[in-house]
């Protein structure tokens, strides 16, 4: 449960909402901890990259030198997703149907708490989906476990997930549709996110530039967009914050 300052905060960013024309929610993977998804930056028990180095796993270069232990990665990523089930921080967020989400989780966790996928904007990319490294051959709904293994439209590329990868570009429309919403809005909801991968992390400044209330909601009070780029910081976790800030509110994007 939220504390008493942040009850007064929430009351105040409910009001901003209220009078909000137009707004998006901007997440990470702090939205999907709470359901038992690692994520890759927190200094507690099980952040992924903390284990990993994660060059050599999200790299084309590490893929290219190691594909086998690459591709046993994601499998090990694709079980855990598999198993989630969404938390009260998603299914708050996709009550609201006529919200975008500005998402760089790769995860499927908003669509499984019913958000429709024409609502979500994957930055990131999918981790249920694969592609050719050669050809433009696509795979959706992979499921979860996934061999090594060649295209098998072209039999020269290797199938690897489609996400996006350190080095790699965004998938240009879905940017150009997130840069669009973060230019022409009045509130962005910034929500476990580190706000320290970019380019998706410039979409907050984006948002700011152009004179949008930035809200956030993290635990961590040390948290870099929080001290730098909000001007309501909802200290705590996603799963109870969301759902106390969004009752009985309706939510719009352009
Ligand atoms: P990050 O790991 O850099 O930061 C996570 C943030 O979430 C931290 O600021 C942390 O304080 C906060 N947090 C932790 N628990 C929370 C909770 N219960 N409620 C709200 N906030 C909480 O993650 P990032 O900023 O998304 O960037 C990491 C990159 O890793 C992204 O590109 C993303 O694609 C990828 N990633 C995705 C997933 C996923 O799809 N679920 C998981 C791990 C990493
Ligand atoms: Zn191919």
């Amino acid at each position: 449960m939220a504390s008493n300052t942040t009850q007064k905060a929430i009351e105040a960013a409910r009001h901003c909402l209220q009078q909000a024309q137009t707004v998006a929610c901007f997440s990470g993977a702090g939205l999907s901890a709470e359901s038992g998804i690692a994520t890759f930056r927190d200094e507690e028990t099980d952040a992924l990259w903390s284990r990993y180095d994660p060059m050599e796993l999200a790299s084309i270069d590490g893929f290219m030198r190691n594909p086998a232990m690459v591709t046993d990665w994601y499998n090990w990523r694709r079980s855990q997703l598999h198993e989630a089930k969404p938390n009260a921080g998603h299914r708050a967020l996709a009550e609201q149907t006529e919200l975008r989400q500005i998402t760089q989780n790769v995860d499927n966790l908003l669509e499984k708490a019913g958000a429709l996928p024409e609502q979500v904007l994957h930055l990131h990319g999918i981790i249920d989906a694969n592609h050719c490294m050669h050809c433009d051959y696509t795979e959706t709904d992979v499921g979860h476990t996934q061999p090594l293994r060649t295209c098998p439209n072209c039999n020269n590329g290797y199938i690897r997930p489609s996400v996006v990868w350190f080095g790699e570009s965004l998938p240009e429309l879905i940017w150009q549709e997130s840069y669009r919403l973060c230019e022409n809005i009045d509130v962005l909801l910034v929500v476990g996110t580190s706000a320290s991968v970019y380019p998706a992390a410039s979409l907050t400044d984006v948002a700011r530039k152009q004179g949008a209330t930035i809200i956030t909601i993290n635990p961590d009070p040390d948290n870099p967009t929080t001290i730098s780029n909000s001007h309501i910081a909802l200290q705590g976790k996603s799963g109870d914050i969301l759902p106390l800030l969004l009752k009985g509110l309706t939510l719009r994007s352009q």
